[in-house]
């Protein structure tokens, strides 16, 4: 079984959609999946839309979060529920292309246990994210003993096996980036170009950013 995570805050536009594809999909791939959508303290109707597919269909579940715990509290909520085989971790406004699982289902087939899908117009959008982000991640691989995987952000397989491991670490400031990079198992990436966020807003807020930031830099 495949468990796929993802993190809503203010997502009301997309979910509908999310969920239409990735059924689309599993169709296809045809393997057992759940759906695990984690509402991270939204103040649109995201509450309502995830409790409407939640009563259709019981292979979706929810985590309704009491307030905005951020986006890896928030997927640390979902991975400690997760039951599948191997996990996707995705976020629910479509610049993860749900298409593009099918590849990564194929290459933990293959036998890798972490595989992650790979920007290849990474922050195409803005000139300073980009050289910001370039100068961190120099910074983060000099100081760090763990061979950061460039170009990558939250989307990803990881086997079961990389799940209990994230799952038994204690941490509460989490980077989970680098943690499942710091697990050491066989790894592999599938490239893709990443779209435009299909609907809403960016919640990614610069000091959200700055504090995922800070988090890898001190806490990890
Ligand atoms: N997200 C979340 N909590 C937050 C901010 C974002 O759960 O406080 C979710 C959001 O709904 C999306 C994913 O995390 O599924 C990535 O967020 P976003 O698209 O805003 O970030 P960007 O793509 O701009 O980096
Ligand atoms: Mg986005």
């Amino acid at each position: 079984m495949l468990s796929f995570v993802i993190p809503a805050y203010n997502e009301e536009k997309n979910i509908e959609t999310m969920y239409a594809r990735i059924k689309t999909l599993m169709h296809e791939i045809k393997d057992e999946f759940e759906l695990i959508f984690i509402n991270d303290g939204s103040s649109d109707n995201t509450f309502e839309k995830l409790n409407d597919l939640a009563k259709h269909d019981k292979k979706v579940k929810i985590i309704h979060l009491t307030r905005n715990f951020g986006h890896q509290a928030a997927l640390t909520a979902g991975l400690k529920l997760a039951k599948g085989d191997a996990v996707i971790s995705m976020d629910c406004d479509l610049q993860d292309p749900p298409e593009l699982i099918s590849k990564m289902y194929q290459k933990w087939k293959e036998g890798f246990d972490i595989v992650y899908a790979r920007r290849l117009n990474y922050r195409k959008d803005n000139f300073f994210k980009k050289l910001g982000s370039k100068i961190y991640y120099r910074i983060l691989n000099n100081f760090s003993f763990v061979d950061m995987p460039r170009n990558v952000g939250d989307f990803r397989l990881i086997d079961k096996a990389v799940l209990q491991e994230i799952n038994n670490m204690p941490e509460h400031s989490r980077y989970l980036r680098g943690m499942v990079a710091w697990t050491g198992f066989s790894h592999t990436y599938v490239d893709y170009h990443r779209p435009d966020r299909a609907e809403g807003e960016s919640a990614y807020s610069l000091s959200k950013l700055a504090r995922l930031g800070m988090d890898g830099m001190f806490n990890f």
